[in-house]
């Protein structure tokens, strides 16, 4: 039966962001059946620690019944109904207020959407809006940095930063443009990089900043002290707004309920999406600043045509709404900084035990460490040795699924487990990991 099914997927089923060739070469290389807690079981009863929480985004673990039931009572009672226009629902006017209370304060308004990439073209949109309402048209121009990954429609395609996504179909969007990421070169050279983007752009055209706090797809890349801070400062001192895309790094994946706090910085647009639901139903959205909300209600007269069918889907929030009882109740965020620390701890002694591990990193349970010929010159393996991907591999067959990142000639091993991972568990993830490690480069060596 697992042969059939696998002949079915070759022959109907197109994968997003994977390699269709290699599909009809070897076919899907897992059918999951089933989630519990931080484990995926596939169909031959194979269980592996999800150390990806799927796609950054399962937060509360799988298997939650708690989440089932709840979008079993809203479907039963409303499935769904519009929110267009004067329409409304309680799950959705609940989640709003909610997300508008754990979020940086003066951020009190929520736009619903059904993913990260809806939200960030939402918040793109929204910003060239702010202006137009304002008489101020030519405020459209959007920078953002490279590595960044945003999403695949219209305007987040646009705004990604890693080339190899606008191959499909080109940059979708006029007037995006991107400035040079800290990764490897530093706060002052990535600001100044900013700086010139805005001065040759003309600062009177740029209508917003977007970044991701951390980056996730890009390699966990972790910002270098005060950056942020000073984009912020950036973004002030020419008027442009400044848009978190916090897709990954929102709801509870630092330790805080938005990475943003551990920089002490407040945007002006959060976009968010995965952990608002933990992944169990789709559901997106931005946040605006009372500025923004404000300058809509005085001076966005006639519709925002602007709006999604799903926009606000009664199950979806309620779900949303359930997700962060949980997070709530069971004190996620605390055991998402207690855990970082433990995964942290044990990233720096793989370091010590192995000689290809160069940087480690992580921010509640975001974490990340790098493979390198030479961990003193951070010297990069060659990429046709494709030493990430071979961890990877190692990784699945010893039970752990992780992610590669390898954008640049980097060889990064990404993770981001469900924030109820306990500290046995972590120890088993990285013991594992290590295994992984040695094997591999008992291989290069060989
Ligand atoms: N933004 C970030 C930071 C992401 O990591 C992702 C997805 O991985 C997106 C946006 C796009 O979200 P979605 O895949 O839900 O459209």
């Amino acid at each position: 039966e697992q042969e059939k099914l696998i002949e079915l997927d070759k022959k109907h089923f197109i994968h997003p962001t994977s390699s269709i060739q290699q599909q009809q070469k070897d076919g899907a290389k897992m059918i999951v059946e089933k989630g519990d807690g931080i484990y995926l079981t596939d169909r031959n009863d194979n269980v592996y620690i999800d150390a990806m929480s799927s796609l950054w985004n399962v937060n509360v673990g799988h298997g939650r019944e708690e989440l089932a039931e709840a979008a079993a009572e809203q479907m039963k009672k409303l499935a769904f109904s519009s929110t267009f226009s004067t329409f409304s629902h309680e799950p959705a006017i609940l989640l709003a207020e909610k997300i508008s209370s754990l979020a940086p304060e003066g951020l009190n308004a929520v736009f619903f959407t059904s993913g990260g990439s809806e939200s960030n073209d939402t918040a793109i949109k929204l910003a060239r809006h702010y202006w137009r309402v304002q008489d101020k048209p030519e405020r459209r121009k959007i920078i953002g940095i490279n590595r960044a990954y945003h999403g695949v429609a219209a305007a987040s395609t646009s705004a990604t930063g890693i080339p190899e996504f606008w191959n499909m179909a080109g940059k979708m969007m006029t007037d995006i443009y991107h400035a040079d990421n800290p990764y490897g070169i530093g706060k002052d050279k990535a600001l100044s990089s900013l700086r010139s983007v805005i001065e040759t752009e003309g600062p009177e055209t740029v209508a917003a900043f977007i970044a991701e706090p951390i980056q996730g797809a890009g390699g966990v890349l972790v910002p270098p002290e005060n950056y942020l801070q000073e984009v912020r400062n950036l973004c002030d001192e020419y008027g442009i707004l400044y848009i978190a895309d916090e897709v990954i790094t929102g709801f509870g994946r630092t330790g805080k309920w938005f990475g943003v706090e551990n920089y002490g910085v407040t945007p002006d647009i959060i976009s968010f999406a995965k952990g608002v639901t933990s992944g169990y139903i789709q559901l997106g959205g931005v946040i605006v600043s009372d500025q923004i909300h404000d300058v809509l209600k005085e001076k966005s007269a006639g519709t925002l045509f602007h709006g999604y069918t799903y926009s606000g889907h009664p199950t979806a929030t309620a779900v949303g709404l359930k997700n962060i009882e949980i997070m709530e109740n069971e004190g996620l965020l605390e055991n998402a900084q207690k855990m970082g620390e433990v995964m942290l701890k044990g990233f720096k002694k793989l370091k010590e035990e192995l000689d290809i591990v160069g940087d480690v990193r992580a921010v509640g349970l975001l974490g990340a460490v790098e493979l390198v010929e030479d961990p003193a010159t951070n010297k990069r393996f060659a990429s046709d040795l494709q030493v990430a991907p071979k961890v990877i591999e190692a990784l699945h067959q010893r039970g752990v699924i992780c992610r590669a990142v390898t954008y640049e000639g980097t060889d990064i091993i990404c993770f981001c487990p469900p924030l109820i991972i306990n500290e046995q568990q972590i120890e088993t993830m990285i013991e594992r990991l290590h295994d992984a490690i040695k094997e591999v480069r008992k291989e290069l060596s060989a």
